[in-house]
């Protein structure tokens, strides 16, 4: 009869209560987390909040101060944990001088393969980076985003089930930003667990069904883009309402109304959109011409600015 593994095991990866300092800096403050199977997991947040740290603890490359990490029941850095990792990392780590396919051959032969299995892996890593067709040329003559490519199939060569991207895109070109999104998509169609940080809501947004806003090393939310909008607003959105610059009480006006007059446009809360048509009766009713109007859901962005009251790219 066959005996199930301990659940554990089928959790891709379980953080728990990790902290680490460099001297006075607490770069990572009691992060906790779990990540499922086929998940992909954004780590948002703002140069220096933590997350490459985090990503290093996983890999282990930094030894955390305390707390714990486990990889599909294995502890950080132990072989088997090793075997379901791929990383990424923030910086190209790759070999100049050897074109691209011997950078594959020498990631692959790190990672234990040999003979057939071992260019069965180039042959994939090429096609989902797409490369294949500048595979012999030497990495220093190729593009930015084709380097940035190559190094994330030379993390993947050995097919691991958890993949650990730091900030894939940064740097690139847009073109190359679409393929390594599409990248990240095709690992995803193929069941693989994805963690992905970035610094850009755009990203997290499109590519993460969860996402953990990360600053000054601590996790501060949680959940699906619209669980953390709801978390912060509710159901409140925001009117933009752009009044015509000639009006001499447009301030008083939209302070009376329970808004905001910034650089000729008035922002007011509302819970429903069909608060708008007070608005526009009143503004018509006390003589305002509005120029144009947008009705706007908060985003990440949003969200971030309202925890922390710093913007995310600040
Ligand atoms: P992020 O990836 O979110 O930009 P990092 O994890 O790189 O953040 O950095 C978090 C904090 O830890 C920053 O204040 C950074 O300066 C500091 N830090 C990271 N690595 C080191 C290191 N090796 N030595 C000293 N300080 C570090
Ligand atoms: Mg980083």
């Amino acid at each position: 009869m066959a005996t199930s593994a301990p659940a554990s095991i089928t959790i891709p990866l379980q953080i728990d209560s990790v902290v680490k300092r460099f001297g006075e800096v607490i770069a990572v403050d009691g992060i906790s987390l779990e990540v499922h199977e086929r998940a992909c997991l954004g780590l948002l947040g703002p140069n220096g909040a933590g997350k490459s740290t985090l990503i290093r603890s996983i890999v282990g490359r930094v030894r955390p101060d305390s707390g714990s990490v486990r990889v599909f029941g294995h502890p950080a850095s132990s072989p088997a944990a090793r075997q379901e990792l791929g990383w990424v990392p923030q910086e190209l780590a790759l070999y100049p001088l050897l074109t691209g396919r011997e950078n594959l051959d020498a990631f692959g032969r790190y990672q234990g393969l040999r003979g057939k299995a071992l260019r069965e892996a180039i042959q994939w890593c090429l096609e989902w980076a797409s490369l294949s067709d500048r595979a012999d040329s030497v990495v220093k003559t190729l593009s930015g985003g084709m380097r940035r490519r190559l190094n994330m199939a030379a993390g993947m060569i050995h097919r691991p089930r958890l993949v650990l991207l730091d900030e894939p895109t940064v740097g690139v070109d847009p073109q190359s930003r679409n393929r390594i999104f599409e990248m990240v998509e095709a690992l995803r169609a193929e069941g693989t667990t994805v963690i992905y940080t970035t610094h850009y809501m755009e990203e997290a947004e499109r590519l993460c069904d969860s996402i953990a806003i990360v600053d000054h090393g601590r996790i501060i939310a949680q959940g699906t883009k619209d669980e953390l909008v709801a978390q912060s607003f509710g159901s409140r959105s925001d009117v933009l309402m752009r009044l015509d610059a000639a009006a001499p009480n447009a301030a008083a006006w939209t302070a009376s109304r329970g808004g905001t007059l910034q650089d000729g446009v008035a922002h007011f809360p509302v819970d429903r959109p069909s608060d708008i048509a007070s608005l526009l009766d009143a503004a018509a009713r006390d003589g305002l011409n509005v120029i144009d109007l947008v009705l706007r859901r908060p985003n990440l962005e949003s969200v971030f600015l309202q925890l922390t009251g710093r913007d995310l790219r600040q």
